[in-house]
């Protein structure tokens, strides 16, 4: 029924091997797996007058149409669609597609087998998306696919170079149905390393995470960018020792600009030695992560990828066609083992630089095909992080990352509102600022307004210094389950 490789052997296979490999999952998963099961892909199929037989490899998928956040909406949106994305088998679709032996196998094995297919397609978890503007969408796990997660995380902890039998993983992912609390977790349970969550701000705190650091003495951080650097800073100011961490790996967020470099600083300050900074991509739709691995002076080389577990396209974001191998492009995703809910060609929205590449790993050696890792949204309409100020099309993800890159702030974040809170009135922008220790504010407040004013066109109404302290309670770090660096409060209309 499909278990995922066998991995040492899987990671260092040559290039046209994997894609074998690959195009052989593609081929099963569509006849056997989503075209039986899935409601909405069995419409998208007919529609487009393609048959799953003919689906042979990769290439193919191109003739199939993209699934966007849209299309889960709405069918979430109704009781008669809600489960369309996900498999549901019965034993008339088994009758019809699935191959003789395979059919065999389960009249031979009798009422066993048919529980085990029961127990390996009904869903017993649920992680949700965390869109700002949208509802969250449920994506259902069955214990096959939580098997597949592990099996993932595994892998991931082996690129980035852990030793279940020695390290020791703090987990300060926020505890939520969220994806990244989850995968670190299960990837504790599949190698045996041992993983303790602190449950991030919300749960036991920036203090309470920073003794369970004490009492662990953890080899290993995980979390999200802008909270783990916060337990750091806080670690800096109560004298918390980092002495055993040797590396830290970032993952539900993009990592800032600048951000590695202040990691390593506050680890040293916290009697770290070398500390390798490893990111990790990943999104609920997929039910997976990828990671970078290890390298000379933190250097990306890309993410690794799974291509027996699904597979990245990278698109033209307008025209929608596939582009050629190393092109920058928009991320498009197709799962080719689960069960649950599935997508196939799925938009991520997220434009990749560098796109995707078959050449092995200059660092690990690995075949693996990669991603690179430089990732931003697209700029296009359904982009979230594109709003206008001002009558001016703004990225805030450009806005971020100005404000992250600059050495001299601390935290940050940025306000949209209206004038007096009239819906008529003028957009005003309004950022804030904690500057790092020692920092000129009248110097700072200078550059922000020229540095934002040159990257986007559009210069803040207002800069306002504030206090640390005063910045961690606007952000929320200790009270929301992500830190919020953009609040638009403009009237909706
Ligand atoms: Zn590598």
């Amino acid at each position: 029924m499909g278990t995922p490789r066998d991995w040492a052997t899987l990671e260092r296979l040559p290039a046209p091997q994997l894609r074998a490999v690959q195009d052989a999952a593609l081929r099963r998963f569509v006849r056997e797996e989503l075209y039986p099961f899935s409601a909405h892909y069995r419409r998208v199929f007919d529609e487009a007058r393609v048959r799953p037989e003919s689906i042979a490899r990769i290439a193919d998928l191109q003739r199939l149409p993209l699934t966007t956040k849209q299309d889960l909406l709405r069918a979430q949106s109704t009781p008669q669609t809600r489960y369309d994305f996900v498999l549901r088998p019965s034993p008339d679709r088994i009758r019809a597609h699935w191959p003789f032996l395979r059919k065999l196998a389960l009249v031979l094995g009798g009422a066993r087998a048919r529980e085990a297919l029961r127990f390996q397609y009904t869903p017993n978890f649920l992680t949700f998306t965390t869109g700002r503007s949208s509802e969250p969408v449920g994506f259902a796990y069955t214990p096959f696919d939580l098997q597949v997660l592990q099996q993932g995380i595994a892998r991931m902890f082996d690129i980035a170079g852990l030793d279940p039998a020695r390290d020791r993983l703090v987990n300060l992912f926020p505890f939520a149905p969220h994806l990244a609390f989850w995968a670190v977790t299960l990837g504790g349970f599949e190698t045996g390393a041992l993983v303790v969550p602190s449950g991030g701000g919300k749960v036991m705190g920036t203090d309470g995470s920073l003794r369970l650091i004490e009492r662990m003495k953890p080899t290993v951080l995980v979390g999200t960018p802008g909270f783990t650097y916060h337990v750091l800073r806080r670690g800096n100011e109560l004298g918390t020792s980092f002495a055993d961490v040797h590396t830290v790996i970032l993952g539900a967020e993009k990592v800032p600009p600048g951000l590695k470099d202040k990691l390593l600083e506050a680890l040293r300050t916290g009697g770290a030695a070398a500390v390798r900074i490893i990111g990790t991509y990943g999104f609920t739709e997929a039910r997976m992560a990828w990671a970078e691995c290890p390298s000379a002076d933190n250097h990306s080389t890309g993410y690794h990828l799974h291509p027996d577990l699904g597979v990245f396209e990278v698109i033209e974001p307008k025209s929608g066609a596939v582009v050629p191998d190393g092109e920058d492009g928009e991320l498009v995703y197709t799962g080719i083992l689960g069960h649950g809910t599935c997508v196939l060609r799925y938009r991520t929205g997220d434009l990749c630089v560098g796109g995707l590449t078959w050449k092995p790993c200059s660092s690990c050696g690995r075949t693996l095909p990669r991603i690179g890792a430089e990732l931003r949204r697209v700029s296009e309409q359904h982009s979230l992080s594109l709003t206008k100020v001002k009558g001016t099309l703004v990225d805030l993800s450009v806005m971020g990352s100005v404000l992250a890159a600059m050495r001299d702030v601390e935290e940050w974040q940025v306000v949209i509102s209206k004038r007096n809170d009239d819906p008529l009135e003028l957009d005003q922008l309004e950022v804030r600022v904690a500057p790092r220790a020692g920092a000129n504010a009248d110097e700072l407040v200078k550059s922000i307004r020229r540095d934002l004013a040159n990257a986007t066109e559009v210069a803040p109404n207002e800069v306002h210094v504030l206090t640390l302290h005063e910045m961690l309670e606007h952000l929320g770090m200790e009270s929301a389950m992500k830190e919020k660096r953009f609040l638009d409060r403009r009237p909706k209309s």
